[in-house]
Formats: structure tokens, sequence, C-alpha cells
């Protein structure tokens, strides 16, 4: 990992988000790569400047390091191809590379909508929309083992959405069985997981059910047409695959009890 001092985003760069910490950039040609993310973190004009730089610059390597901890695991995720505090350059995932909530919006349109159009043929619209359920639930399978690959790594993410998680436009490919979705087999790295921003090294049972919390509620208020069984899909493949799931999954009932409480009691 190289580190050294601050650039300015060129002008080729274009951007591809702008969050409350950190603006994504794509950058052409940069070190012989074709394209490649950079991820800029600015500054806090209310902290002071000193602390600020400090700050922002621990937090740019610390993201560094958990990413190449998750690769070094064998957990897919960009690859760090350069430290230059306050920026971040990372491995372009590509341009058939699109976030989980689009691709869940897509298969859920079809999965729901399959006989909203009376010119279609009725035999293919009742085919897709089950392959679509079936991909939905296979993309499910996918996350619930990425998500006990992180674990196992003792990181928890803070910040599971499904913006923050990438799939192939076409994910899953072909229709992934049980069999495939064994740990060791790295086809099943469909879901790869982006913006390690707030993640920090932890193997807390707290901590991971609070990651489990923020990722179910989530993908409720963003995917409202999400079949239950997908988080009981994610929850099942978890349980078998995560050390620790036991204490964990219990410490979620809880967090869900205090979730549940603070919206009736505010
Ligand atoms: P982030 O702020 O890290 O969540 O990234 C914002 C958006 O930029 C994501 O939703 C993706 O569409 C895109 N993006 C981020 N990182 C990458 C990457 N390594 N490769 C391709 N696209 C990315």
């Amino acid at each position: 990992m190289e580190q050294d001092s601050v650039s300015i985003p060129g002008p080729d760069w274009t951007l591809l988000s702008q969050g409350a910490e950190a603006r994504v950039w794509k950058v052409p040609n940069y070190g012989g790569k074709v394209v490649v993310v950079a991820k800029e973190r600015f500054s806090k004009k209310y902290r002071h400047v000193v602390l600020d730089d400090r700050l922002t610059r621990q937090r740019c390597r610390a993201e560094a390091k958990l990413l190449e901890k998750c690769a070094k695991g064998n957990l897919r995720v960009p690859k760090v191809l350069r430290v230059q505090a306050p920026i971040l350059y990372l491995e372009y995932l590509g341009d058939e590379v699109i976030t989980l909530r689009e691709r869940l919006q897509v298969l859920l349109h079809t999965a729901v909508n399959h006989d909203d159009d009376d010119n279609d043929d009725t035999a293919s619209k009742a085919a897709s929309s089950s392959d679509a359920e079936r991909m939905v639930l296979a993309l499910a399978r996918s996350l619930g083992l990425v998500l006990a690959k992180l674990n196992n790594l003792g990181i928890v993410h803070g910040d599971l959405t499904s913006s923050n998680m990438m799939v192939h436009r076409h994910a899953p490919s072909s229709m992934m069985d049980e069999s495939e979705l064994d740990e060791t087999n790295d086809n099943n790295a469909v879901i790869m997981l982006i913006d390690f921003g707030l993640a920090k090294n932890s193997t807390s049972a707290e901590e991971r059910a609070v990651d489990l919390y923020v990722l179910e509620r989530a993908l409720v208020s963003t995917h409202p047409k999400l079949p239950p069984q997908f988080l009981e899909k994610v929850i099942d493949v978890y349980r078998v695959k995560a050390n620790g799931s036991e204490a964990t999954l219990a410490r979620l009932e809880q967090v869900r009890m205090r979730g549940r409480k603070r919206e009736c009691f505010g």
C-alpha cells in the first residue's frame, strides 16, 4: 500500500457520488489502469484544521486497511490501488457492475408486475416471474454468505445497505443451488461490498447485531416489495456460516425490540 501526500481531483474525473463524508470519482487512465475509482474524504469545516486533517487521513488509511483485510480473507471487495490520504484509489469494478439496490429493483419489478402487460405471452410471463423470484432468493443466499465471511474476518461494516453492495447487472447469471454457495467456491462472490468508511474491527455480538439490524431496516424501507423470505434466507445462511451466530442472532432480537420501542415511544 503506497502512502503519500494529497493531490487535487483532475479535470477528467467524473463524480459518481457525493455523500456526507466523501466524494467518489471515476478516474480514466490512472497508473496504467483504464479506469479507477477515487474516494476523496473531504474536510469538515467545523473541526479544527489540524485535528480535521489528522482524522481525515486516519480514516482514509483505516478504510484501506479494512479493505485489504477483506481481500486477504478472500472476500471480494474493490482492490486498494493507492492511499494518497485523503484520497483512496480503488479498483473500478466495471461498467457491468451495478448496485444491489438497482438489481433488486429490476428483479422485484419483474417478479411482482408479471401480469401487468396483457400483450405478453402468459407462459413466458410466468417463467420470467418465477425466475426473478428464484434470482432474488439466490441473491439472499449470496448476501448471507458475504455477511458471514465479513463476520468471520472480525469486521463490522457499519453501513450495510443495498447501495453499498455491487453485483453483476445480470446476477446471479446462472441459477445457483445450495452447493454452489459453498464458502470455498469463489464463483459465489456474487455480491461485493463497498464503502468501508464506517467499518471497523469488531467481534462484539452487539455490534454485529446492529450491523444486521441496519441492513434489515434499510432493505425493508428501500425495497418494500421484497418478500419476507429474502431476509429469512439471509439469516438462515448467516446462522450456519458465521462464527458466533447464536449469540449475534439472540442479540439481534434485543436490538429489534429496542428499535420497536423507539418507534412506539420515540
Ligand atoms: P460509495 O459512496 O462508496 O457508496 O459509492 C457511490 C457509488 O459509486 C456506488 O453506489 C457505485 O455506484 C459507485 N462505486 C463505488 N465504488 C465503486 C467501485 N469500486 N467500482 C465501481 N463503482 C463504484
